[in-house]
Formats: C-alpha cells, sequence, structure tokens
C-alpha cells in the first residue's frame, strides 16, 4: 500500500475511507476484477481532494526538508511520527512525495 511510504497515520486514512465511501458506490460490478488498483487509484484521489482542501498549506508551514522528503519518497529514512503526521496533512507534501516517488523531480 501507498500509505506506508506517504507516511499517513492510521486515523487520517479511516477518515479518507469514510469520505470517499460515496463515490466508491457508484461502480459497477464488472469492475471487481480491478478492484484493487481501482480502489487504490480512488483512495488516492479522494486523499488528494481531501488534504488539497482541509489542508493546502500554502505557505509550507511545518513542512520537512527537501532532502527529508526525499529520504521519505525513497524509503531511505526511518520516519518519525511528528513528520509522518504532518505529510499526511499537508497538500504541497503530497504533490512533493507524489512527484518524487514518480521520478519527476529530481
Ligand atoms: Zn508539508
Amino acid at each position: 500500500m501507498v500509505w506506508g511510504v506517504l507516511g499517513l497515520s492510521p486515523a487520517y486514512i479511516v477518515s479518507i475511507n469514510v469520505r470517499g465511501h460515496k463515490s466508491m458506490t457508484k461502480r459497477k460490478r464488472s469492475e471487481q476484477n480491478h478492484d484493487n488498483a481501482h480502489l487504490e487509484k480512488e483512495l488516492i484521489s479522494a486523499f488528494e481532494r481531501v488534504t488539497a482542501r482541509d489542508h493546502p498549506n500554502p505557505n509550507r508551514v511545518g513542512c520537512p526538508s527537501p532532502a527529508q522528503l526525499k529520504q521519505i519518497a525513497e524509503a531511505k529514512a526511518t520516519i518519525n511520527a511528528e513528520i509522518a503526521d504532518h505529510v499526511g496533512k499537508c497538500w504541497p507534501c503530497v504533490q512533493d512525495l507524489k512527484q518524487l516517488r514518480s521520478g519527476k523531480m529530481k
């Protein structure tokens, strides 16, 4: 799962599940074969919508340094609880990690 890599707290993931439930019920039964990939995609997009809306953090308040984010994205560093909690509730950090993980930011 991506959650561990993103450093998200379990409580936050549960809240995403609840908020994302409405859109997930719209799926057709024929899509069940793709459920796992689809579900993860939906959870990510739901998570991103919620984060963008609730935690835009335009001034990057409390953000870890770019070097720290890179280490988190590459899973080279042990993420402390404070940073993990922040990254799960900070839109710019989520975007940075996403870009770092997809290799677009070097
Ligand atoms: Zn941040």
